[in-house]
């Protein structure tokens, strides 16, 4: 078997190698909202990639989530980029302090 552990929250993942050849964890069950194909290999390692248009998901593959996106024990791998515009809710916090200040 080549499950193993996440180093960081220690649940159960599957290690996987990409396309590039790095090693990449995935949550060990196969879920259809997962964006990473994995399937193995002649040799039985396994291999995840992106399916893309060219290349869409394969019969012998099954769809995974990557463990980083699950993951409880690390931070978000990338800053999430501040919203360009404020959200609606702010918006209109603003015009109702304008409207009850008309009022009072
Ligand atoms: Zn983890």
């Amino acid at each position: 078997m080549t499950s193993s552990y996440c180093a960081d929250c220690r649940r159960p993942v599957l290690w996987t190698i990409t396309a590039a050849g790095r090693r990449f964890a995935v949550d060990p069950d196969p879920d259809p909202g997962g964006n990473t194909a994995v399937y193995r290999d002649g040799t039985g390692t396994r291999r995840s990639r992106r399916p893309s248009d060219e290349l869409p998901l394969m019969s012998y593959e099954r769809l995974h989530i990557p463990h980083i996106a699950t993951c409880p024990g690390r931070p978000a791998p990338l800053p999430q980029p501040r919203p360009a515009v404020l959200p609606q809710g702010v918006a209109d916090f603003g015009a109702y302090q304008r409207k009850t200040k008309g009022r009072s």
